[in-house]
C-alpha cells in the first residue's frame, strides 16, 4: 500500500493527477527554481525560531539521516516517558505518515503545533493539519488541540527577533475535527487511486494553480500552442469558457467572443498582426510632463523575518535606486544611484540604509521635475511607508509622491499596443517589442526577484558568488530599468512628434 504524507494529501487534494506524478513520475517535476528554494529556506529557519517558543524540546529527527523508522520509534518511546515536547514527532499506520513541527503538553492536553509561513490561515492549512491529526488519531495518540503558528504581521523587529512575539498561535481544533469524515473519505479514495497504478484521466483546470502553481503544468499544458487563451489579458473567465468551447489559440477566438479594448488589440495582434498606436492620447499623456525628467525604479527586500530593525514581516524594504535625468526631449543629462551598504542593515550604530536612500535621493533630485516610474503606485507605496517611519522628511516625501508620473499607462490603457507585447504591459515585455537591442537576457541578474533574494543572500551571509561581482551586477540590473524607461519615453515623444 502506498502511504501518504501530509504533502501529498494536499497534492491529491489539489488534483489526483498531480499525486500520480508525485509518486510514480517523479522525472515530470519542474526544477526547484531559486526563488521557491528561498521559500523552503525560509520555511527551516521559521521552523527552528517557533523551537524556541516551546524551547527544551526533544528532536525526534536529530541525526537520523532521514530513517523515519528511528523517529517513529524515538516518538513513542519519549511519549512513554512522559516528555513535554517533541520536535518533528513522528507518526505511522498503514497508508498514512505524519511528522508534526511541535507536540507540546500544556494543562494536561496535547497539543499539535503546525508552523507556517504566512500570516493568516489558509484553507490548505487546514487540510494539512487535518491529515496530521487523521493519522495521529489512528495511531492512537489524537491530540487535544490543534493550533496553527503563523507569523504575526504586526510584529516590529527591534535588535534579535523575539520569536514568542513573532509568532501567532491559532487554535484550529475545531475545524480540524469537523474536517475528519472529509480527510478519511479523501485518503481512502487517493489510496485507492495510487494502488491501481493507472494515470488519472483529468483535463487542465483552474485547481492547477489553487492552491499552488502545480510543478506539472509545463507536461500537462503542452497541448497549448503559442498565444493561447491563457495568455489573454486580464481574462477574468474568458480564457475557461473559450477552453470549454474548444477554443485554444487567440487566432481561432470568433469575431463575435465578447472583449474588452485591450483584449481586442491582442486577438487583433495575433490574427492580423496589428499594431494600435492612439497619438492623441499618448501626446495628452507626454504633455503632462515637465522638465527636468527623472527615471526612477526601486529594489526591495520583503523577507518573512525580518531584517532590519522597525519593519516588519513581509515588509518591503528599499535597498537600490536607479534614476536618469533627462531633458524633456528624453536625453541623458546624468545618471545617479544608490545600493545600501549589506552591513548598515545589522549595525544598529549606522543610520538606517532606508533614511541613507532617502536622503541619497534627496540630494540629487531637484524640487521640480516630474518623477516617472513604470508601475509608479509600487514607488508610491514604498514611499508612503518611508514616509510614516521617517516623520523627518515626509514633507519631502510627500512632495516627491506628488510629482509622480507612470509610464505603464499608455500601455496598460491600450493607446499603444504592439503583437510583441503579447498580454503583458510591463517592462519586460513592452522594452523588447520597441528595441529588441534592449534586452535583460544578458544579464547575470534579470529580474527583480533575483536581485531581492540576491540582496537578501548578501546581508544574511548566505551569498555564494563574489561579492564585488554581484553588487555590479545589482547595479546594473536597477540601471537597466531606467535605461529601458527613457528609451521607452523617447520612442513615444518620437511617435508624437511624427
Ligand atoms: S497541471 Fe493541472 S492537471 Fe496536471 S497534474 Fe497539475 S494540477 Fe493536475
Amino acid at each position: 500500500m502506498q502511504t501518504l504524507s501530509k504533502s501529498r494529501f494536499v497534492s491529491g487534494n489539489q488534483c489526483e493527477k498531480k499525486l500520480y506524478f508525485d509518486v510514480y513520475r517523479k522525472e515530470l517535476r519542474r526544477p526547484v527554481s531559486p526563488e521557491q528554494q528561498a521559500l523552503f529556506d525560509t520555511g527551516h529557519q521559521l521552523g527552528a525560531l517557533a523551537q524556541l517558543v516551546f524551547g527544551g524540546g526533544r528532536d525526534a529527527t536529530t541525526d537520523m539521516n532521514s530513517k523515519w523508522g528511528v523517529a517513529i520509534e524515538r516518538t513513542r518511546q519519549w511519549l512513554s516517558e512522559g516528555v513535554t515536547t517533541i520536535y518533528e514527532a513522528t507518526f505511522s499506520v498503514p497508508g498514512g505518515f505524519a511528522a508534526l513541527d511541535i507536540l507540546h503538553h500544556a494543562d494536561g492536553e496535547r497539543w499539535a503545533i503546525e508552523v507556517k509561513s504566512s500570516t493568516s490561515v489558509k484553507e490548505y492549512h487546514l487540510t494539512d493539519a487535518s491529515f496530521q491529526y487523521f493519522v495521529m488519531k489512528k495511531a492512537g495518540f489524537a491530540p487535544d488541540k490543534v493550533f496553527l503558528m503563523h507569523i504575526n504581521n504586526k510584529y516590529v523587529k527591534q535588535e534579535e527577533i523575539d520569536p514568542t512575539l513573532l509568532f501567532h498561535l491559532e487554535d484550529i481544533t475545531e475545524q480540524v475535527l469537523s474536517n475528519q469524515p472529509f480527510v478519511a473519505q479523501q485518503h481512502a479514495a487517493l489510496i485507492e487511486m495510487l494502488s491501481a497504478a493507472a494515470e488519472p484521466q483529468k483535463d487542465i483546470g483552474k485547481h492547477c494553480g489553487k492552491p499552488f502553481s502545480c510543478d506539472y503544468m509545463h507536461h500537462c499544458w503542452a497541448h497549448l500552442p503559442e498565444n493561447n487563451i491563457f495568455d489573454l489579458s486580464n481574462a477574468r473567465g474568458k480564457d475557461w469558457l473559450l477552453y470549454k468551447q474548444g477554443i485554444y489559440s487567440l487566432s481561432d477566438v470568433p469575431d463575435d467572443f465578447p472583449l474588452n479594448h485591450r483584449q481586442e488589440l491582442q486577438v487583433s495582434g495575433v490574427k492580423n498582426n496589428a499594431q494600435h498606436i492612439d497619438v492623441a492620447k499618448i501626446k495628452d499623456f507626454l504633455s503632462t510632463f515637465e522638465a527636468p525628467l527623472y527615471f526612477f525604479d526601486f529594489e526591495t527586500i520583503n523577507p518573512a523575518l525580518p531584517v532590519l530593525d522597525g519593519t516588519r514581516p513581509f515588509e518591503q524594504v528599499p535597498f537600490q535606486y536607479s534614476l536618469h535625468i533627462t531633458d524633456l526631449a528624453g536625453n541623458v543629462i546624468e545618471h545617479r544611484e544608490f545600493l545600501a551598504s549589506p552591513e548598515d542593515f545589522s549595525d544598529v550604530n549606522k543610520t538606517d540604509p532606508r533614511l541613507q536612500l532617502i536622503r541619497h535621493l534627496k540630494s540629487v533630485v531637484g524640487e521640480g521635475g516630474t518623477m516617472v516610474a513604470y508601475n509608479a503606485p509600487f514607488e508610491k507605496t514604498i514611499l508612503k511607508a518611508l514616509a510614516v517611519s521617517f516623520e523627518q522628511e515626509k514633507a519631502f516625501i510627500d512632495s516627491l509622491i506628488d510629482r509622480f508620473a507612470d509610464l505603464l499607462t499608455p500601455f496598460s490603457s491600450g493607446w499603444y499596443y504592439k503583437p510583441e507585447m503579447g498580454a503583458s504591459a510591463s517592462i519586460k515585455s513592452v522594452l523588447p517589442a520597441i528595441a529588441p537591442e534592449f534586452s535583460y537576457k544578458e544579464l547575470p541578474i534579470g529580474n527583480g526577484g533575483l536581485a531581492s533574494s540576491t540582496f537578501h543572500d548578501i546581508i544574511t551571509k548566505k551569498l555564494t558568488g563574489e561579492k564585488n561581482t554581484t553588487t555590479r551586477d545589482l547595479l546594473a540590473y536597477c540601471e537597466r530599468d531606467t535605461e529601458g524607461m527613457v528609451v521607452i519615453y523617447r520612442h513615444l515623444v518620437d511617435l508624437v512628434r511624427e
